[in-house]
């Protein structure tokens, strides 16, 4: 990295909530982040763009309270980057929009520290565009006011020139407003804005636990008083929010609402991710499991210098068949020494990516198990077969083949560990009761799941929907106590998808 790039601090929006909202700017900075000091508003789940190395530093708010001082966080800012090093503040929202933006760039730059700003999608358009509420319309609103609901100077009062605001004809939009909605409807009424002048509060829009109440500014302190509404909530005022039955939308995707564990290792749970995304879930990122080199190469090396004595290949996994062909690369050799040799794979996946690698696939069972994959093999009396797979792994398939009077070397080609991933937030939520679902796509992701959450979590863990990909790894679910909701016929991550969006739509249409 050239200098140029070190001892800076960059500012960027994460956005609302939703994690699609974070800038290509924004993530691009996060993957090159040495530090990040992140606030309250921000999704945590976006903290997985970061390296490994990245210092994470939480400076937002302990149960409603500053859990650091500005001061610190300018002077953590600045001393961070004299470190020469990449510091991202990362801020709810747009940095500028009520972010405090501007104080700590300021701080930032008089202190000589170079930066950059990344603008991010403010609550105020990104909860509007998730609620259906468009801010202006032609035929209804052309000016937008953005007004804060907690400049407080006096007790209980804003320091708002309420006779103008309430005078303005176009979309108010209050932030930090949440404690504050009978104030702002009872000021508006009385400095001349209607009573049945429309009304919106929209708490922790962009997320699962995005809420909404409609009224007037004459009902709407009654329509939401048994809620009690707590932030953070976004108020918006004019005709505008009449729109909001016909252009609402997020509130309708199939899984809008549900907060859904992802436990699949990084790589792989990208498409997972976005999948759940697009039918409007909150995906909770918590990878348990992480593929590294195996121990020792010498078993692998050892078949790979001697391919030919092989009559068989048989990959039980994606990350098998990439660890082998990276194994073979780097050993100087490459997949013509694979010929002659058939190809067998348990799953799909396993057996596209062997295809990516300009491999022909001679078996793909029909069921994606070992025990389906041991129907099709005959006569392999005397025949000799590699296996490339995890350090540990089920012994049914070498165990079965040999039982046929086949020879098979198993070689680790990589090992599963646990990584440390955010158990805390993880156990605040389950607490909280706010999982809905937990997706386990193979045995060692359950086993991983509960060794990292531990057994004061269990009851928790119950309370949540369980998704297994296939039998297997709802055996081993159901041997630890849970109780598995959901398995999908074709024990793939599409199809395991596909079962938790028919249960998600069947309950919704018994409610
Ligand atoms: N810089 C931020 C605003 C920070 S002030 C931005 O551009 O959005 C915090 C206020 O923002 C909250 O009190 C609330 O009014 C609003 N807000 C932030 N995220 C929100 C969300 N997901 N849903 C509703 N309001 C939100």
């Amino acid at each position: 990295m050239t200098n140029s790039n070190k001892g800076k601090v960059v500012l960027i929006g994460a956005g609302p909530g939703d994690i699609g909202l974070l800038t290509l700017n924004g993530k691009g900075w996060l993957q090159k982040a040495d530090v990040v000091l992140y606030d309250h508003l921000v999704n945590p789940d976006m903290l997985r763009f970061t390296q490994k190395s990245t210092e994470i530093i939480y400076v937002g708010k302990k149960e409603g309270v500053a859990s650091i001082e500005q001061e610190q966080i300018n002077h953590l800012l600045v001393s961070k980057a004299r470190e020469e090093k990449i510091v991202v503040r990362l801020k709810g929202g747009d940095p500028f929009v009520f972010g405090r933006g501007g104080e700590e760039i300021q701080a930032v730059h008089a202190a000589g520290i170079a930066f950059v700003i990344v603008p991010g999608v403010t609550s105020v358009t990104g909860v509007a565009a998730y609620a259906g509420i468009p801010l202006t319309h032609r035929d209804l609103s052309s000016t937008l006011s953005i007004i804060t609901g907690s400049n407080e100077k006096k007790q209980g009062d804003i320091h708002i020139d309420w006779e103008k605001i309430a005078a303005r004809s176009g979309t108010l939009v209050f932030l930090m407003g949440a404690r504050k909605l009978p104030l702002i409807a009872e000021k508006l009424m009385r400095f001349g804005k209607s009573p049945d002048t429309p009304i919106a509060v929209v708490q922790w829009g962009t997320t699962a636990r995005q809420k909404t109440w409609i009224g007037t500014l004459g009902t709407i302190v009654e329509i939401s008083a048994k809620d009690k509404i707590s932030p953070p909530a976004l108020t918006i005022i004019g005709e505008v929010v009449n729109l909001k039955p016909v252009i609402e939308w997020y509130e309708h995707l199939p899984l809008f609402g549900k907060t859904i564990v992802v436990t699949r290792k990084g790589d792989q749970a990208e498409s997972m991710i976005d999948r759940l995304r697009e039918l409007g879930a909150e995906p909770f990122f918590f990878p348990v499991i992480e593929t590294i080199a195996p121990d020792d190469w010498g078993p692998l090396d050892n078949a790979l210098n001697n391919l030919s004595q092989y009559q068989g290949l048989i990959f039980t996994s994606v990350n098998g068949v990439r660890f082998f062909s990276e194994r073979l690369k780097s050993i100087d050799q490459d997949i013509r020494e694979l010929k002659g040799l058939r190809v067998y794979t348990i799953g799909p996946k396993t057996a596209e990516a062997v295809r990516d690698l300009g491999i022909r696939v001679d078996v793909v069972p029909e069921n994606f198990v070992a025990e389906s994959l041991i129907e099709c093999f005959e006569n392999i009396k005397g025949q000799r077969f590699l296996l490339p797979r995890a350090s540990v792994a089920r012994e049914i398939l070498p165990e079965q083949l040999r039982k046929m009077g086949a020879i098979v070397d198993v070689a680790p080609a990589y090992q599963t560990i646990l990584p440390t991933p955010q158990v805390d937030e993880l156990s605040k939520r389950l607490e909280a009761g706010s999982i809905d679902i937990i997706t386990f796509t193979s045995s060692s992701t359950v086993k991983n799941f509960l060794a990292l959450t531990g057994k004061n979590l269990l009851p928790e863990i119950k309370k949540a929907k369980i998704a297994c990909i296939g039998p297997v790894t709802q055996k081993t679910a159901e041997d630890a106590g849970l109780n598995v909701a959901i398995v999908p016929e074709q024990y793939t991550v599409a199809s395991l998808l596909d079962a938790i969006e028919a249960t998600a739509r069947r309950g919704a249409n018994e409610q």
